[in-house]
């Protein structure tokens, strides 16, 4: 198993000054809390906070803001942690209590994507791991035509997770998210997009430049030709166009 997603490591991934990865860990699902160690202190606003100061945050999960808190506990060191209340605890606990108390030894937990709105508002999303890799089909490059070859990158759940530790966890085309739909069944059901063309199957993508995660139906249309942009103005297009159909009856004239 790589060693990014064992449980026991819990350190931070920067990935930049907007997204930091975590894995979750059992003392944040005891705790309600985690570590802003040196790595992220940056990245949560700590470096102007007085020493008991309490600044509160807010975390938005699905649509939803939760209020936290962040806090220094050590002035002298620069660190601090991020408490969260009752209600994202309920959450929180509901989502990954599982894979800490399932009986199996290394189980792969989830991973904790923060997206940095502003020093005040981080949008949280999970990474399932685990339903990734058990809903990533091999494929078998021997048997694979050379236009066929980007399926070596599309149906990897190592850059699945990739995909998504710098996209996020819906999808990129028209904000669908599997999990918030169809609960625990769709856990791990994001697909991929390469968006350019392999110049040998030995290719490495630039996860953040090349992928993109997407729903089936987004990806199917990107396979027969739409461009990415073009979709995407179609979906806000039939958006703006649902929004201002006015309800029946509610029209005098
Ligand atoms: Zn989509
Ligand atoms: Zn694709």
């Amino acid at each position: 198993m790589p060693e990014f997603i064992k449980s026991e490591n819990t350190s931070w991934e920067v990935l930049s000054d907007r997204v930091a990865i975590k894995a979750t860990d059992l003392s944040s699902l005891k705790y309600n809390e985690i570590r802003i160690t040196n790595e992220v202190k940056d990245f949560f606003s700590l470096e102007h906070m007085a020493r008991h100061e309490r600044r509160e945050v807010f975390l938005h999960f699905q649509g939803t803001p939760y209020p936290c808190a962040v806090y220094l506990d050590s002035f002298e060191k620069g660190r601090g942690k991020m408490r969260w209340g009752k209600k994202f605890r309920s959450v929180f606990s509901g989502m990954v209590s599982g894979y800490f108390f399932d009986g199996s030894d290394s189980p792969s937990v989830p991973l904790l994507r923060f997206y940095k709105w502003d020093a005040l508002n981080y949008e949280i999303s999970l990474i399932f791991v685990r339903e990734i890799i058990d809903h990533t089909v091999e494929v078998d490059d021997r048997t694979l035509a050379p236009w066929e070859h980007y399926r070596l990158i599309e149906e990897n759940f190592m850059w699945r997770i990739e995909a998504m530790k710098h996209h996020g966890t819906a999808c990129a085309i028209c904000g669908f998210d599997y999990s918030k739909t169809y609960g625990d069944a769709g856990k791990g059901r994001m697909k991929i997009h390469l968006k350019r063309a392999m110049s040998d199957k030995d290719f490495l993508p630039d996860p953040e430049k090349d992928l993109l995660p997407v729903c089936a139906n987004c990806h199917e249309l990107l396979h027969e030709g739409l461009e990415e942009q073009e979709l995407r103005s179609i979906v806000q297009m039939h958006r703006e166009m649902q929004k201002g159909r006015m309800p029946r009856g509610s029209r005098n004239d």
